[in-house]
């Protein structure tokens, strides 16, 4: 029996706020995924430093593991980072243009195409095409392939080798033409290389784009970084587009490049066909980064099942030394009602490793429920009233011996103490009475 009621304490160890020690193992966990997604490590360090103050800060939800409370906190600072809601794009000119930018293979030209069919399916917008890329002529064919896909029209020049002049000449084309958009798709390097940079900064002064998308390759991880600044340092671009999201990366990139030039992920690519295009939703990315899908469900269900009102009676409880084995019953009843203990803290990052060798389940606190219902009412809620001639009566009534009767009392009392604690927010004082 002292081994379970051990086992119910360790549970409620997650009842007081979050410690220090919890803390830092969670947020290691949390470190090594970021890293894993491919997060630039400065970067994924400062995010761990503030998600630290803010959990600290944070106060008690009662049935929560500090664990999942974690995960909460990470999960939503994770998509504040990664710009909060979805932003469109600016469809206020008339015509509106639309300036690709991006590395060559980052997958300007498809998503060109992308964007005139997603927008050519919202029936007011009739977009244009318009090839820039006049180095390969192939590029040119290759945009010409991905007009004729959708049905949208393609602005090209193949004798002209001036990418300026084929802009401002797509924009006039449109204009006469009654095109309300135009996608200028424009020509990469491998790197960033001053060419490069003069070249779409040309086109940039000569059209001056409502919208100046930078495209980039989600696999290239930490290198997209520079490169979003190399483009943002020339372009001040209004929106970052993520290609190739379909592949296994899991987006590290999104956060780096919000980071260092905090402009708005607009879209997402993921395939290579005209329909493999989506807005950014920072929460989606932020599972993704996190690896962590079905652990957010898991927390959003604790947190359903919390009470918010039954916790602050309960404070107020332990606060006037009224607490009894009728709240440590429903305590018990609250920690089973989230499920499966295993399974739910297993898939907590941190929480599980923490609470690894406890192995709990829902006979862990057979025993311990069996003796507080042998109990009268009067001895819940005033154990100091159970002598031994009571401790008699429960053993018989519980099927256990008056020893295990003796072991949960006084074990109770150590628990009462430990809650007035926590009360008072002493984290590491909490900790100190665990391990006496
Ligand atoms: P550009 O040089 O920037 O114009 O890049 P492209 O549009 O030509 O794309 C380069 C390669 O990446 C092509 O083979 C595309 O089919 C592929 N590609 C582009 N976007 C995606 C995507 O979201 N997912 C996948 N799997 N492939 C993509
Ligand atoms: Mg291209």
């Amino acid at each position: 029996l002292s081994d379970k009621l051990d086992k119910a304490l360790h549970v409620l160890k997650g009842h007081g706020s979050i410690t220090e020690v919890n803390v830092a193992e969670t947020l290691k966990e949390v470190r090594r995924a970021l890293l894993d997604a491919d997060v630039n490590f400065k970067i994924a360090k400062q995010f761990t430093n503030k998600v630290k103050e803010k959990a600290l800060g944070q106060n008690v939800l009662t049935t929560l593991q500090p664990g999942q409370l974690m995960v909460k906190i990470v999960k939503d600072e994770l998509t504040e980072l990664m710009g909060g809601d979805a932003e469109g794009i600016n469809l206020s000119g008339n015509p509106s243009v639309i300036l690709m930018s991006g590395l060559q293979g980052s997958g300007k030209t498809t998503f060109s195409g992308k964007l005139a069919n997603y927008l050519k399916n919202k029936k007011t917008k009739k977009p244009l095409l318009v090839a820039c890329d006049v180095y390969r002529p192939a590029a040119i064919d290759q945009l010409h392939v991905v007009g004729d896909q959708i049905n949208v029209e393609v602005y090209s020049d193949k004798d002209n080798n001036d990418p300026v002049a084929i802009a401002k000449a797509g924009v006039a084309y449109a204009k006469a033409n009654g095109f309300n958009v135009v996608i200028i798709d424009t020509a990469g390097r491998l790197a960033v290389d001053e060419a490069m940079m003069t070249e779409i900064s040309n086109i940039h002064k000569a059209i001056q784009p409502q919208e100046t998308l930078f495209v980039v390759d989600s696999m290239t991880g930490q290198d997209a970084v520079n490169t979003a600044k190399a483009f943002n340092d020339i372009l001040n671009f209004d929106g970052v587009i993520l290609t190739k999201l379909d592949g296994d990366t899991r987006g590290g990139a999104a956060i780096s490049i919000k980071s260092v030039v905090n402009k708005p992920i607009k879209f997402i690519g993921t395939g290579e066909k005209m329909e493999a295009i989506d807005v950014f939703y920072p929460s989606r990315m932020a599972d993704r980064i996190l690896g962590m899908g079905d652990v957010v469900s898991l927390v959003e269900r604790a947190q359903e099942q919390f009470d918010e009102e039954e916790a602050r009676k309960l404070q107020k409880k332990i606060a006037k030394n009224q607490f009894g084995f009728d709240d440590f019953l429903k305590q018990i009843q609250q920690i089973k009602k989230m499920g499966n203990m295993k399974d739910l803290i297993g898939m907590i990052p941190g929480a599980g490793k923490m609470m690894k060798d406890i192995d709990i389940d829902d006979d862990a606190f057979k025993g311990i429920e069996a003796i507080i219902h042998s109990m009268t009412p009067a001895e819940r809620s005033n154990p100091s009233i159970i002598n031994s001639s009571r401790k008699k009566r429960i053993g018989k009534g519980s099927g256990t011996s008056v020893q295990e009767v003796n072991q949960l009392l006084k074990q109770f009392t150590q628990m009462s103490k430990m809650m007035k604690m926590m009360q008072g927010g002493g984290g590491k004082r909490m900790m100190q009475a665990m391990k006496n």
